[in-house]
């Protein structure tokens, strides 16, 4: 079947693009996966590709081995990226075992841990997809939804530090995941054989029904494009909140009751050829009791349901509508769908550093975690760094529970403090470096997978982490900054799923051999980055990096990081002195609040 290219109206009677009719006549998330699943082919269909993103999994093909394969005539080597849904990021430890073993018997052997909370296997063949979903389910975790166009993995603020209820955030992750899953029985009829696991949610009606029944909240064509949510407690931000569509913040209203304070409108995706995309910060929306708060969140999707772009998926997220019509016009939809007005939005306190969790920390239960850095997030087995096998011992003897980070580390929890002496030489013994062996510029740079799986990637990031970071280390040590932590994200494209426009240094793939560069963002993620250069070729990084290291030590102020330097002078002034690289326009917003 090949992709139609007329336009249709959909239920929503909004007009519809090719995307948006491959959804409507999908029958609900199915589209020919059954078909191609059980056929010889090594590959799926581009129409088929695109409904396998409902079910968590994208297919795509190894980009080192594109070029040679297209030159010889050869079929492209595909495989295919699964992605675990994990609300919260909190996994038990039997899961954590299962999902752990799992990467022994498909993929490359690898576990990524992604910006968004969840688990990746790389490289998983066709034939194994089956198997490895129904043993995922049998540990009741589930891929549906992890991809697509669907409110994607909700996060909440991972580390459970004391003072907090991690329960509280987690209970309502789960509420929503649970009422934001999609209600179609197509995830469990072709991968379970029609068996739905205990963790499934409510059962979905029949598919013959109208779709506004099988689907009440979606309808047939689900959602214009993904819809990103995070819960965090407020002045933590691990989880970028304002990156997100929705960002709650449970807080107390003016006449002290619970609630949240809820914003709107943030992204970060953007493209490098269409100047009307830009990154945006969520904008506060409304302070929510705290009962209403779900109603609230689906009322918010829903208005991206009926008023997203689905004429253009470019411009298909939240953001472009909360610029367009204003936050306060957002509201009075949200106010509309729940039948009674909101209140203000309270005012928060100040946004922390989010990559606060590493190390050894108590939680509030008297027991500890330890946050464990994993660079990239790719955790694997290496001569001298036996990352995955040190977590899976500490798992298995001493850890009740772990929880992925934004940041794509891990936190081993529940550890019983007799017990630590005993993890740190698990991690001693297996080569793996703890926070005080680490750089700064280790802990503070994270990348996106980028090449040589994502079918996005324009250039390097995961792969380039180590020789960038050495890169850092060098630069700041040579100037006599070695305790400077630079927060910064590298991304093979500018979708930006590393988060690199909230950084202070955002290194973003321009071309195979050439980055983006964006500057100014903070540690605490409630400001854009500026754009600086673009098309910096990767051998010259250091020639635009180091000029710009000089005069942060001259120019900065008593305890000025490097982000707020930057944002302080200014695009055109930090220019100055930089070799000439081509340089872009102005950036759209600048700080939360602005
Ligand atoms: Fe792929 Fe781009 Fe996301 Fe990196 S930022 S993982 S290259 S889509």
């Amino acid at each position: 079947m090949l992709i139609p290219t007329r336009l249709v109206e959909n239920w929503s009677q909004t007009v519809a693009t090719t995307a948006e009719e491959l959804k409507a006549s999908s029958a609900h998330l199915r589209g020919t996966i059954a078909e191609e699943l059980a056929g010889p082919e090594a590959a799926f269909s581009a129409e088929a590709g695109q409904m396998l993103k409902f079910h968590g999994i994208y297919q795509q093909d190894n980009r080192d081995e594109r070029r040679d394969r297209k030159l010889a005539g050869q079929p492209l080597a595909h495989s295919c990226m699964v992605r675990c849904s994990v609300p919260g990021g909190v996994l038990t430890a039997d899961q954590w075992a299962d999902i752990d073993a799992l990467a022994d018997d498909v993929g490359d052997g690898s576990l990524r841990l992604t910006s968004r909370q969840g688990v990746q296997y790389h490289f998983v063949n066709k034939g194994d997809l089956k198997e490895l979903i129904r043993a995922l389910d049998r540990g009741l975790v589930t891929t549906y939804a992890a991809c697509g166009d669907v409110v994607r993995n909700i996060m909440v603020a991972p580390a459970p530090l004391s003072g907090r209820d991690p329960g509280r955030l987690q209970e309502l992750a789960d509420a929503l995941a649970n009422r934001f899953r999609p209600r179609s029985g197509a995830y469990w009829e072709l991968w379970l054989d029609g068996e739905r696991a205990v963790s499934a949610g409510p059962v979905e009606p029949s598919n013959d029904e109208p779709d506004e029944t099988v689907e009440p909240l979606y309808g047939a064509t689900y959602l214009p494009r993904k819809f990103k949510i995070a819960i965090t407690w407020p002045g933590d931000n691990a989880v970028d909140v304002f990156s997100q569509d929705v960002g709650i913040v449970p807080i107390e209203g003016p006449d002290g009751q619970p609630g949240a304070v809820l914003l709107a409108g943030g992204g970060l995706g953007r493209s490098h050829t269409d100047p009307t995309t830009f990154p945006r910060l969520a904008d506060p929306l409304a302070w929510v009791p705290e009962p209403l708060v779900p109603d609230a969140v689906a009322a918010v999707v829903a208005v991206f349901r009926d008023h997203g772009d689905r004429a253009d998926r470019s411009h298909a997220r939240l953001k472009y509508v909360v610029d367009a019509r204003g936050i306060d016009w957002v509201r009075d939809q949200v106010e509309r769908r729940l039948g009674r007005r909101l209140a203000d939005p309270v005012p928060l306190p100040r946004w922390q550093h989010g990559r606060t969790a590493l190390g050894w920390h108590q939680q509030p239960d008297g027991r500890w975690f330890l946050g464990l850095a994993v660079p990239s997030g790719r955790l694997r087995d290496e001569a001298g760094n036996a990352r995955r096998q040190a977590v899976r011992e500490i798992v298995a003897r001493y850890a009740g529970h772990v929880r992925l980070t934004p940041q794509q580390d891990l936190l081993l929890c529940d550890i019983d403090p007799a017990d630590r002496p005993a993890v740190d030489r698990v991690l001693s013994d297996h080569g793996v470096p703890q926070l005080q062996q680490l750089t700064l510029a280790t802990r503070s740079t994270m990348a996106c997978p980028a090449l040589p799986t994502c079918g996005q990637a324009l250039g390097e990031a995961e792969r380039i982490l180590p020789e960038f970071t050495d890169l850092i280390d060098r630069l700041l040590t040579d100037r006599g900054l070695a305790d400077l932590s630079i927060e910064t994200r590298i991304t093979g494209c500018p979708n930006g799923c590393s988060r690199p426009y909230v950084a202070e240094l955002g290194i973003v793939g321009r071309t195979k051999t050439a980055y983006d560069l964006f500057i100014g963002g903070d540690p605490a993620g409630t400001r854009l980055a500026q754009p600086l250069i673009e098309m910096v070729p990767r051998p010259k990084l250091a020639d635009v990096l180091g000029p710009l290291l000089d005069r942060f030590r001259v120019e900065r102020r008593t305890d000025e990081g490097f982000g707020a330097w930057a944002d302080r002078i200014g695009g055109a002034g930090l220019q100055e002195g930089l070799p000439s690289f081509r340089r872009p326009g102005a950036p759209r917003r600048a700080a939360v609040g602005a």
